[in-house]
């Protein structure tokens, strides 16, 4: 189409990771974007701690950037992750790779340097954002977002031809949705919650530990995690019971209840992550001043009305971020909707259709996988018995390339796989490699003929 073709009129509520790419997609499509923001432009303000700092970025976030061709530009704002760097309780490290292969790595990735190169590329393709107005009123008889605009105190109204919900997990899209019959959500809160802090760059503003890794404190009920910044910083969070075990020392089954005085943080540190406390100069003040963030799943269906809304991103399906793929996901569904725009000629009642149809199982598959995914992290990367399974996944996945993954290798380097797909083959590989190492210690002797026979049986090959 030509550039001065005008497709029509789309309003977005949220210009958050999701909002901001979901805009730039249709606007590249040839829609006139209206985008609305409730908080103030963070271009123009420093980003506030708390809420994820920095995210990691796995392939296919990377996919759906370079879909509307930003994937060099994103690239400069990316420190590699290369593996999982294991901290014990002696300060001893050991680096377990995600992949095998050079290219099977996630990435670190600023919120606001990404949130802000996407709201710049929009602007650039023509989309319009309004900062400080939240959305006050989803009427979705009368077709018409109602917002408050805040800098003018006036109110301000947008059509839904159509809207689309990017306004993350305390969605007003959803909740607007979810008034009418044959709507349904559930929403689950983790009873752990977490707390950013910061390990500083050096003197000579250098890292203070290996920049390409994520950094783990595994400690069973809990952990620690660090992920590096372009600054040479980490950001550090803590994932931690809201309620500690009654009558327990802290230190032993901690909450966050239990440490509620900054001296006492700095105590527990002291004795559960001291290589870490040692690096954290600030902990007292930031515990006290960043807030302990909550953590949960939503599942809503359906996620779209006719022909007036879709939900796309935390707003349909947040997830806990223990797969780092919440914000993956959110670009996923940018992704699959300019898709199902494509296969459907541009009607949005058939395109809000099929793309809830799409998305709707790999959504839940995430959150499984996720939540999943915190057992792994906190407690079995410890365990020698998840080694010795993991050893076997590459072994296995060197022998049988196209037809085994291990599933963190289906989910992080693989956007050919769908998440629901990855989720039904880890099933199998997992009964697999569970049969085969159960009472071992090593991978000697293993019997590789009735291993490989099983995966042809149940595993098909893969393309791509
Ligand atoms: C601690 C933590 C760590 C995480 N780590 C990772 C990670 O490593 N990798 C990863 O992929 N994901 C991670 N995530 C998940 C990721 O942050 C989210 O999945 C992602 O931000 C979703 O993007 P979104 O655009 O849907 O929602 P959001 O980023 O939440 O954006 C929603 C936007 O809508 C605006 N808004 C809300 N209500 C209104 C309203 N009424 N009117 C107007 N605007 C409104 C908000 O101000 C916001 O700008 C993490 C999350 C947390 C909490």
């Amino acid at each position: 189409m030509s550039e001065h073709e005008h497709r029509g009129e789309v309003t977005i509520v949220g210009a958050g990771l999701g909002g901001a790419l979901m805009a730039l997609y249709l606007a590249r499509r040839g829609y006139t974007v209206r985008m609305f923001e409730k908080r103030a432009d963070m271009r123009k303000e420093t980003i506030s701690a708390g809420r994820s700092i920095n995210l990691a970025l796995a392939n296919r976030g990377l996919a759906a950037l370079a879909g509307v061709g930003l994937e060099q530009q994103a690239r400069a704002l990316l420190t590699t992750m290369r593996g999982r760097m294991v901290h014990d309780l002696d300060g001893n490290t050991n680096l377990q790779p995600y992949g095998q292969r050079d290219w099977e790595v996630v990435y670190s990735v600023s919120r606001g340097g990404l949130n802000a190169l996407l709201m710049d590329e929009a602007e650039a393709a023509g989309v319009q954002i309004q900062f400080e107005a939240p959305c006050t009123e989803v009427d979705l008889d009368g077709r018409l977002l109602r917002f408050h605009d805040q800098v003018a105190n006036v109110q301000i109204e947008a059509p839904m031809t159509p809207a689309i919900g990017g306004d993350g997990a305390g969605s007003i899209m959803r909740q607007a949705l979810l008034e009418r019959p044959g709507y349904s959500c559930t929403v689950d809160m983790l009873d752990h919650d977490y707390k950013e802090l910061n390990i500083p760059a050096d003197a000579g503003g250098g890292f203070r530990m290996e920049p390409h890794a994520l950094h783990i404190w595994p400690r069973g009920g809990y952990m620690l995690i660090a992920l590096p910044n372009l600054d040479a910083s980490f950001t550090v969070t803590l994932f931690l019971p809201k309620i500690g075990q009654p009558g327990a020392e802290a230190g032993d089954q901690p909450g966050f209840d239990q440490l509620e005085d900054p001296r006492d943080a700095r105590a527990f540190f002291d004795t559960v992550f001291p290589d870490a406390s040692a690096l954290i100069p600030n902990l007292e003040r930031d515990w006290l001043h960043n807030p302990t963030g909550e953590l949960g799943t939503v599942r809503c269906q359906p996620w779209h009305l006719d022909d007036r809304l879709a939900l796309l991103g935390d707003a349909a399906h947040a997830v806990v971020p223990f797969h780092g793929q919440g914000m993956n996901c959110a670009f996923e569904d940018c992704l699959e909707m300019d898709r199902c725009l494509d296969a459907t000629g541009g009607d949005w009642t058939k395109t809000f259709a099929l793309y809830n149809e799409r998305r709707k199982a790999n959504a839940d598959a995430i959150a499984d996988m996720a939540l999943e995914n915190y057992i792994e992290m906190r407690a079995s990367v410890a365990d020698p018995g998840f080694l010795l399974r993991k050893q076997l996944a590459f072994e296995l996945e060197r022998r049988y390339p196209d037809r085994f993954v291990p599933r963190y290798a289906m989910v992080m380097f693989r956007d050919d796989i769908g998440y629901a797909e990855a989720q039904r083959r880890g099933r199998i590989q997992t009964e697999i490699i569970t049969r085969a190492t159960e009472g071992r210690e090593d991978l000697y002797g293993m019997d590789y003929g009735a291993i490989g026979a099983e995966i042809e049986a149940k595993l098909s090959a893969l393309t791509g």
